[in-house]
């Protein structure tokens, strides 16, 4: 590894960060990696960076000679309008982040017309049962547009590996699959759900909260706890009854979907079989704010 490297993650910080804004400028910085032979990991996200995300970019530091953040506000997966156009963009900040890291990454940050032209529009996947439940009925639509811009990143970066939070599981699930029904040659890196102090699962999303609703919002993460540790104990229906009475309590919640599924398939469980890992999903609205989280059973 020579520190000369235009995009060598060990470059002085000093340098001033490597922002593309263009598919002809990721075409030239591609082509400099592959002259160099660099590996290189690719980090999707759509901005106001928090630790959650810092913590894919940093793993894929440590895993690859070289990393690319891309920073792009997906407008093809936002059902709502309104969700849209709420959704907190920083890039200012975002860099600063980036730059503040022990590693030094390039960011991709591109118009909506650079990678969708004048009428951005999703294409369509055939996800199967991955996308009849949870997010999948709530937000249709969400998991083509996802697929859509995952695939024109990844065939554009044709990175060596991608990386995943947890946090958004369902969107794992469906990515593995279009990855594998695609055929596209890259290694998908789960990497586990990163939270504040209090439990609540990091999300740009928890900066739209007023300070009450965000003392509320660790509500979420203690009824994926309960629901961890009864189960095992009482059976499914029991636990769902639970949590939807807890819900119903709650002056500020609304719950829109509990789950306890097999966290391959994504199905509810029925009988439950000690071969296979399950995991409990929420999905609730606080104060206007949609928040989702889900949590390993076993
Ligand atoms: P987003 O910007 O929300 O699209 O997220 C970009 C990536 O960061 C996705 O793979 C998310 O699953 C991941 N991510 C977001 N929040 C967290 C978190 N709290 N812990 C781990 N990964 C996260």
């Amino acid at each position: 590894m020579q520190n000369s490297r235009n995009y060598s993650k060990f470059a002085a910080h000093s340098f001033s960060m490597n922002v593309l804004r263009t598919k002809d400028e990721i075409g030239r910085y591609r082509k400099q990696l592959r002259h160099e032979g660099s590996s290189l990991g690719l980090v999707p996200t759509m901005g106001a960076l928090h630790r959650g995300h810092l913590e894919l970019v940093e793993r894929a530091c440590r895993e690859n000679d070289a990393v690319l953040v891309t920073i792009f506000v997906n407008p093809t997966q936002f059902n709502n309008s309104q969700d849209l156009l709420k959704y907190p963009k920083t890039l200012e900040t975002d860099l600063d982040k980036l730059k503040a890291l022990h590693c030094t990454v390039s960011v991709f940050a591109p118009e909506v017309s650079e990678m969708y032209g004048d009428s951005p529009s999703a294409r369509t996947y055939d996800f199967g049962n991955l996308e009849g439940v949870m997010e999948g009925v709530y937000r249709p639509g969400h998991f083509n547009g996802v697929a859509t811009i995952v695939e024109v990143l990844l065939r554009l970066i044709l990175p060596d590996r991608v990386y995943f939070g947890e946090k958004d599981y369902q969107q794992l699930q469906v990515v593995r699959q279009m990855v594998r029904q695609k055929n596209l040659p890259v290694s998908i890196i789960p990497c586990p759900i990163v939270r504040e102090a209090d439990g609540l699962a990091m999300s740009s999303r928890n900066t739209l909260l007023t300070n009450r609703l965000r003392k509320e919002a660790v509500f979420l993460y203690k009824m994926l706890e309960e629901v961890k540790n009864s189960f095992g104990t009482k059976n499914a229906n029991e636990i769902a009854e639970f949590v939807r009475e807890a819900f119903a309590a709650h002056p500020d919640f609304k719950l829109e979907y509990f789950s306890i599924a097999d966290a391959e398939t994504l199905l509810p469980v029925g009988a439950t079989d000690e071969t296979k890992k399950y995991r409990a999903f929420i999905a609730a609205y606080l104060g206007g704010v949609r928040l989702i989280d889900n949590l390993p059973l076993n």
